[in-house]
């Protein structure tokens, strides 16, 4: 490996083949994996990432592709084997073209999300992917995952935000598949086998992104229910009343928004009386700001008088929907601060979702006396992060042990009703086993046969994904 090492360096550069102080980049954000690193490499482009890459093909040294670290399930993670490379896509951080008028930018892998957001807000438009990692996570983890977030109800996941994608293969060659072109029916359409595939395929270095008007008002509300039920009829409502005008709806039980009030003392106040269940709702448009106003305001206004809410708090500001947004927003933090739960991140079709929470709820319940469970999620796509943590008093190691049995009394039921057992966060080293569970034999078989065509030597990011 001395040899793997001092080639890599020539490649790179000394600062840029790192061999000590690596917890940063060893550890995953919940702390739940830490592997042992051979190097963590910094290529600074893609012919840098073509080459190293091109390296460990010719010494059979394994590469976990890493953005920003923020992955819930160990994506980003390498074994504690001792063999495996970090490829740090960081340096990678260039703006190579942004086109107001074709509504594209195209950008490097490592460019923070939150860096794209105010970019293509500096161009007067909007880079709609929102999610509560993106003052860290990076668009080629984005890409890499098909991360999700807030803004999925109006604007779809990353995949229908991607136009093109540049690759590099396992073995080297780079894949320039980077057209800004929004109609291309030339054979298989390659990039969406990237999409998603968590490193496992090959290493994203640069993308071309989908562009939208700015949005120049929105409106926020946060409104209360006793079921989720409501919040589904909600749903309903206010599509019908605004269109495409309507952004985010977002789900959340009490016990996540009482829990961030706890980790959070700064949040704001929302109701006099606790209610069961919240939505967090926006619409956007191009529009003046008193007429988007009186559309959501009308429109909640009938959802008051028929009972479809009980109670609601419409942000009067910008700052206020600032506010109401940090409650949503600062749930993952919440969490992560209260100690140990067993995350869910399930989709069912958007109907069965108060159906789900019911069914599910009770047998938790039944497993075990004082349970917690903080669900909350994107209603407006049938995702919910359903995380359930320990009961009162339970240590960690005792509820960590319990997680393939709760995970079994929520993935049946998200089976039976034809749902997703991973809908946002991808699989990782965390989730892979689960596959073998919910996708028939030969939806893994396909999938097995796409990645050894790809990358025979299973150098790319091995253990993550598929089934081991
Ligand atoms: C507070 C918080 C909130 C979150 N909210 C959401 C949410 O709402 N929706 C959602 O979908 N996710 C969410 N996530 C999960 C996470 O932010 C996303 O999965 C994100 O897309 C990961 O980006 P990253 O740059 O951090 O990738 P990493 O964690 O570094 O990597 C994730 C995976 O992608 C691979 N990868 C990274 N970069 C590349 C590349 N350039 N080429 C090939 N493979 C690569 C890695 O090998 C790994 O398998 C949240 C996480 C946190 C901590």
């Amino acid at each position: 490996m001395s040899d793997f090492l001092s080639q890599a360096r020539a490649l790179l550069g000394d600062t840029h083949v790192l061999t000590s102080d690596l917890a940063g980049y060893a550890t995953d954000w919940r702390g739940k994996f830490t592997g042992v690193p051979l190097a963590v490499c910094r290529p600074a482009d893609t012919q840098q990432v073509a080459a190293l890459v091109t390296l460990c093909a010719a010494h059979s040294v394994c590469i976990v592709p890493q953005g920003g670290n923020t992955s819930m399930c160990g994506g980003a993670t390498p074994d504690s084997s001792g063999q495996q490379i970090i490829l740090s896509l960081s340096r990678l951080n260039r703006v190579r073209d942004i086109s107001p008028l074709n509504n594209t930018m195209t950008v490097e892998a490592g460019c923070v999300l939150q860096t794209l957001q105010e970019l293509a807000a500096q161009h007067e438009r909007l880079f709609p992917l929102s999610l509560g990692a993106e003052g860290s996570c990076q668009i080629g983890g984005n890409i890499a995952t098909n991360a999700g977030g807030v803004q999925v109800l109006r604007f779809g996941n990353t995949r229908d935000l991607v136009l093109g994608l540049e690759v590099v293969l396992p073995d080297g060659q780079v894949l320039n598949l980077l057209k800004a072109l929004r109609k291309d029916n030339t054979g298989y359409d390659l990039k969406h086998l990237f999409i998603g595939s968590e490193g496992t395929l090959g290493v994203i270095t640069a993308a071309v992104l989908k562009l939208f008007p700015a949005p120049r008002s929105r409106a926020v509300a946060f409104a209360a229910f006793q079921t989720p039920q409501q919040a589904l009829e909600l749903l309903g409502l206010m599509r019908g009343a605004m269109g495409d005008r309507f952004t985010a709806f977002e789900l959340m039980s009490n016990a996540s928004v009482a829990m961030v009030q706890r980790y959070f003392p700064a949040s704001p106040a929302l109701f006099a009386m606790p209610y069961p269940w919240h939505v967090l709702m926006q619409a956007s448009d191009g529009g003046e700001q008193s007429a988007l106003d009186n559309a959501f305001q009308a429109a909640l206004e009938t959802a008051l008088e028929h009972g479809v809410i009980d109670d609601v708090l419409i942000a009067t500001s910008e700052a206020q929907a600032k506010e109401l947004w940090m409650v949503r927003e600062n749930i993952s933090e919440a969490q992560q601060l209260d100690g140990a739960n067993i995350k869910h991140d399930i989709a069912v079709p958007v109907s069965s979702v108060p159906a789900f929470i019911e069914e599910v709820l009770p047998l938790l319940h039944a497993a075990y006396a004082g349970v917690r469970p903080v669900v909350y999620g994107h209603l407006g796509d049938g995702n919910l992060h359903f995380n359930v943590s320990s009961p009162a008093g339970m240590s960690t190691p005792h509820w960590q042990a319990e997680t393939d049995r709760v995970n079994v009394i929520v993935l049946d039921v998200v089976a039976r009703m034809q749902g997703s057992f991973s809908a946002e966060h991808g699989l990782g080293q965390l989730k892979n086993h689960e596959m073998a569970m919910y996708k028939t034999p030969l939806e893994i078989d396909v999938m097995r046969r796409v990645k050894n065509a790809l990358d025979p030597k299973l150098l790319m990011n091995p253990g993550k994904l598929l089934p081991n």
